[in-house]
């Protein structure tokens, strides 16, 4: 598998929000996302078992499949492995593909960027907000449903897309605020 890299931090977004988590980053993506500020080109080829016994190092059971698109390389075996190790398995998907048979990811966080979503099941909408038509999510169903405005660089573009985001939400309030903590706080 191609691993950008592993490290141990807090969730910075979404439901999880300040949970400790093992970050698996793998590498390669099938979008170009404008707003993208994650670097997944570089790799380590890494087992199944290079990726469980690194992430055994660390003390917390939660462990984020993240990327890139991590769908394009996920396996049902190696999250049967990471289970078998006591893990909790979520993934950060932007949704283009389905996930494989019998891959049973215990939390689905699923942020649709500009291509159709494919995947059966979402328990986490997690929608990347810079004004766009939010109509365009009406028909997919998750437990969860969070807006997160788009960190665009731009201190005046950011205020006034924070200022639409909360405005959105108090109009309708399925929708819940999440943030990019990591960046406020600056951990990793
Ligand atoms: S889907 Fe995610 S990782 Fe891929 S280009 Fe878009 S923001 Fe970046």
């Amino acid at each position: 598998m191609k691993i950008n890299e592993i490290f141990y931090s807090l969730q910075g977004e979404g439901h999880y929000t300040g949970t400790p988590a093992v970050f698996v980053r793998f590498a390669g993506c099938n979008l170009k996302c404008s707003f993208c500020d994650t670097d997944f080109t570089s790799f380590t080829e890494m087992t199944e078992d290079d990726i469980v016994k690194e992430i055994g190092q660390y003390p917390t059971n939660h462990i984020v499949i993240t990327g890139g698109e991590p769908t394009l390389q996920i396996t049902a075996s190696l999250v049967s492995k990471l289970h078998e190790a006591g893990k909790y398995v979520q993934i950060e998907t932007n949704g283009t593909n389905v996930l494989p048979e019998g891959c049973n990811i215990d939390w689905v966080t699923c942020s649709p960027k500009y291509k159709a979503v494919r995947l059966q099941h979402i328990d986490e909408l997690k929608v990347v907000f810079e004004g766009q038509d939010m109509s365009q999510y009406d028909g997919l169903t998750a437990s969860e449903y969070r807006l997160q405005p788009c960190d665009t660089q731009d201190e005046g573009k950011n205020k006034e897309i924070l200022r639409q985001t909360i405005d959105f939400i108090l109009k309708n309030p399925k929708w819940k605020l999440s943030l990019q903590t990591h960046k406020i706080l600056n951990v990793r």
